[in-house]
């Protein structure tokens, strides 16, 4: 018989540690290479999977005398790649002031807009794609899948539609052919299972969207969704989020540990807090035994080897292929 499983936010517990410890696994940080700044939970969207509860009601955005502490903070740092996320982070006022800040520091660094293209075709937002293709940022874009029925289903009406308007603006400008201008699809499952095998489904992405849209783009990045925010209450709602951690626990794969984003990025929040990773952002899972810790107070020089904090909801990104910001990780 199966035993149905109990997320550990209701049981206090922390089965991955306990996993990790029982194949004597250390979970630490390597050197930074990515700042992951999340700079709000504003959207345009409300979609079924967010890990961060993001919406158009949403207040929560950063300000600009942060940016400014986040930017000098980087300045004295070598770390090569500003990663933009949110919510919609093209809504928050400060967005291309942030990308010209980060652009002329000495060295530019690299920058990353994860973009969910409907925000593209908004008011107010025409001439943002060549701001982006200007600036040399690279798009990574929520893509769930290559059709219609799917993608309006876990994202909303019209949102296919929006999406493939935005990937032809896109590729006109030179996103997907142009090396300076990379375009990356993110997918993840609608529903409560794990992704296909990233090559494969890549392969079926490229085909389909070229055949009947015409559009080209360069990686198709794979991720599980994981057992939070909005994706966790949809499937408590139905009864099925013990069944979904099962099926995360038992496809723990330990070779996916290395690769683990929060080995290498520092996930930091609106108002400039550090965590390991933006899920644990989501979770409140703050440095200081609850207490905030923020960006400028860290020295960057001080977090190789520092321990990661872990919870149950890391088993999505163990399962299977393993799952990071940069897709399936083995
Ligand atoms: S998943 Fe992305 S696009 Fe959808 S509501 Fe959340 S932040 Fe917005
Ligand atoms: S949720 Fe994933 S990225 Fe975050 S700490 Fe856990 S394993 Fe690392």
């Amino acid at each position: 018989m199966t035993m149905k499983l109990v997320p550990t936010a209701d049981l206090g517990m922390n089965r991955f540690a306990d996993k990790l410890t029982d194949q004597s696994i250390r979970l630490r940080r390597a050197r930074p290479e990515i700042l992951q700044v999340n700079v709000g939970k504003l959207c345009n969207l409300a979609c079924v999977h967010c890990h961060v509860n993001a919406g158009p009601k949403r207040r929560e955005i950063m300000t600009r005398e942060t940016v400014e502490q986040i930017i000098t903070w980087l300045g004295k740092t070598d770390i090569p790649t500003v990663d933009l996320t949110g919510g919609a982070p093209e809504m928050i006022p400060d967005f291309r002031y942030f990308i010209e800040r980060v652009k002329q520091l000495e060295p530019s660094r690299h920058v990353i807009d994860r973009c969910n293209l409907t925000i593209l075709l908004e008011d107010g937002y025409q001439d943002l794609p060549g701001f982006l293709a200007q600036r040399k940022v690279e798009i990574i874009a929520s893509m769930p899948c290559y059709s219609a029925q799917n993608v309006n289903a876990q994202r909303g009406d019209g949102v296919f539609e929006g999406s493939i308007a935005a990937l032809q603006l896109l590729n006109s400008l030179g996103y997907g052919t142009v090396p300076a201008l990379p375009l990356h699809l993110v997918y993840n499952p609608v529903g409560e299972f794990l992704p296909a095998p990233q090559p494969e489904l890549e392969a079926d992405y490229k085909r389909e969207l070229r055949k009947h849209f015409g559009i080209v783009f360069n990686r198709l990045y794979t991720l599980t969704n994981l057992p939070i925010g909005r994706f966790a209450a949809y499937l408590r709602h139905g009864d099925r989020l013990g069944e979904y951690m099962e099926l995360l626990i038992d496809a723990f794969n330990p070779a996916t540990i290395d690769g683990l984003m929060c080995r290498n990025t520092i996930s930091v929040g609106w108002r400039g807090e550090v965590y390991d990773c933006d899920f644990n952002q989501q979770l409140g899972m703050q440095w200081n035994n609850g207490q905030p810790v923020f960006l400028w107070d860290v020295d960057p020089d001080s977090l190789e080897g520092r321990d990661i904090m872990t919870g149950d909801h890391c088993f999505g990104c163990t399962a299977g292929a393993g799952s990071s910001c940069g897709g399936a990780i083995v």
